[in-house]
């Protein structure tokens, strides 16, 4: 059995003024690819199959990507795909990759994989949550599945059920055809979470059909990515059947209205800024994480909006750790001075001139290379010890996400009580480790504020900007 294999990643948001460039990927071709996905790698190589690598390309979510640079990327997985006498495809796709002159990045991709290979070997998709889809990609595919889990912590599994699925296409010589519904509901990211009600229960709905409809292979619930100006963003629901698209389409559906009769109770606890602030110093936990929503880097954002950092320093809190804040030109300015200098820099403002900027004085703590949440190469950081706090800077817009990427650059993060991070919800690793955490409905690129959003081409009707249509 001879499989192609390849992944291209990036979540879009079109609300940021930075470009996604061929630069920003963790990139490799042909036989690297298999190091980057071991497990689906060994997974079918225990199946007896022969692998055909493609490309493995991920990038930290960010704005529309480059026009040429997609190309590069597109052509360079295109040009491995075989034309002929392959028995199947695996592609791992973020799912709202925002590209230039083209909108779905995933829905080219496809296009262009059929054109070469035709519709006689299944190609199977395993996707992000937050996968904006355009119709046409449910015809493009045979299987397509997605994480079940937001904040995510089941990605090996969901590449491995989609290998298990193409096997089965090829062994049973079957061409499924996937059938999707949406429902014209646009929540933020952060108010949808897959072991909070009211998605929990939706998320339960799709296990039961998968256990108890014969012949159906999976049922998903995709989000979307609401920071993505399309007509095609919004939650989608993808599920596939063997062999009745009809049973597939009625399950589709039925996911789609359980959405929307819920659509009121999607809540994410509302909490300006200064009341955030509030709540972390009066906190009676040892430490507590301060979430800086709007500025969200691994939504898209930008990261170097100095909001939070002003805020925390109006209400004169002392002795918090900012985690981090991104500007190019001040780590340059540190690489030149020596550890223990004062040095003044202002920083933040410089990716998004929209964004806050803030003149910090302090001491150089600390120099060093950063663990790279993609996977890519490390990126230069550095800690500035001010009178009233602590500062990280990196070099790019780079998430402090886990505790392993912290520990790389500001060792001593546990002893800090206040860490003012640039995430939603944090990730399942710092959560783990996190007594509390507030989210800041802070102003940004990533804003939880459908009205900040101003979005324009979304279709509609759409809730809550219109309501009881469905
Ligand atoms: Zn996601």
């Amino acid at each position: 059995m001879k499989i192609a294999i390849g992944m291209l990643w990036c979540e879009g948001n079109t609300l940021t003024p930075i470009k996604t460039t061929f630069g920003d990927f963790d990139y490799v071709a042909g036989e690297g690819v298999f190091k980057k996905l071991p497990e689906t790698t060994e997974y079918f190589l225990q199946k007896g199959c022969t692998l055909v690598p493609t490309i493995y390309a991920r990038a930290l979510p960010g704005g529309t990507v480059v026009y040429d640079d997609f190309m590069r990327l597109a052509n360079e997985l295109i040009d491995a795909i075989p034309e002929s006498g392959l028995d199947g495809i695996w592609l791992y796709l973020h799912g709202a990759m925002h590209v230039e002159n083209i909108g779905s990045g995933e829905k080219y991709i496809l296009q262009r994989v059929r054109e070469k290979v035709g519709f006689d070997i299944p190609v199977s998709l395993a996707m992000d949550f937050h996968a904006n889809h355009e119709y046409e990609l449910a015809g493009l595919s045979n299987c397509i599945t997605g994480f079940r889990t937001a904040p995510h912590s089941d990605r090996e599994d969901t590449q491995l059920r989609a290998a298990k699925m193409l096997i089965e296409c090829v062994n049973e010589k079957m061409l499924p055809k996937p059938q999707m519904a949406r429902a014209d509901v646009v929540i933020c990211g952060d108010a949808v979470q897959t072991a909070v009600e009211p998605l929990k229960s939706i998320m339960d709905m799709a296990r039961d059909m998968e256990r108890t409809i014969p012949g159906l292979m999976s049922a998903e619930v995709f989000n979307g990515q609401s920071w993505v100006d399309e007509p095609y963003m919004g939650p989608s629901f993808i599920v596939t059947h063997k062999t009745d698209p009809k049973i597939a389409r009625e399950c589709a559906e039925k996911l789609a209205g359980a959405f929307y009769d819920a659509r009121y109770d999607f809540v994410v606890e509302h909490v300006e800024t200064e009341k955030a602030i509030e709540l972390a110093v009066r906190a009676k936990e040892k430490q507590v994480f301060l979430s800086d929503s709007g500025d969200n880097t691994t939504a898209g954002a930008t990261g170097d909006n100095a909001y939070m950092l002003n805020r925390l320093r109006e209400a004169k809190v002392k002795g918090f750790l900012l985690a981090g804040i991104t500007d190019a030109e001040a780590v340059e300015k540190c690489y030149k001075a020596e550890i223990g200098d004062e040095l003044t820099l202002k920083i933040g403002g410089k990716l998004d001139v929209k964004n806050e900027t803030a003149v910090i004085t302090g001491k150089l703590k600390r120099r060093a290379n950063m663990v790279n949440y993609t996977g890519g190469a490390p990126v230069p950081s550095v800690v500035l010890e001010c009178a009233d706090c602590t500062v990280v800077i990196t070099k790019e817009r780079a998430p402090l996400c886990r505790p392993d990427i912290l520990d790389s650059i500001e060792p001593d993060w546990r002893d800090f009580r206040i860490v003012a991070v640039k995430l939603g919800f944090l990730f399942p690793e710092l959560a783990a480790v996190s007594e509390r955490t507030i989210l800041a409905f802070t102003p940004g690129n990533s804003t939880q504020r459908l009205k900040d959003m101003h979005h324009s081409n979304i279709r509609r009707p759409m809730f809550p900007l219109d309501d009881n249509f469905m």
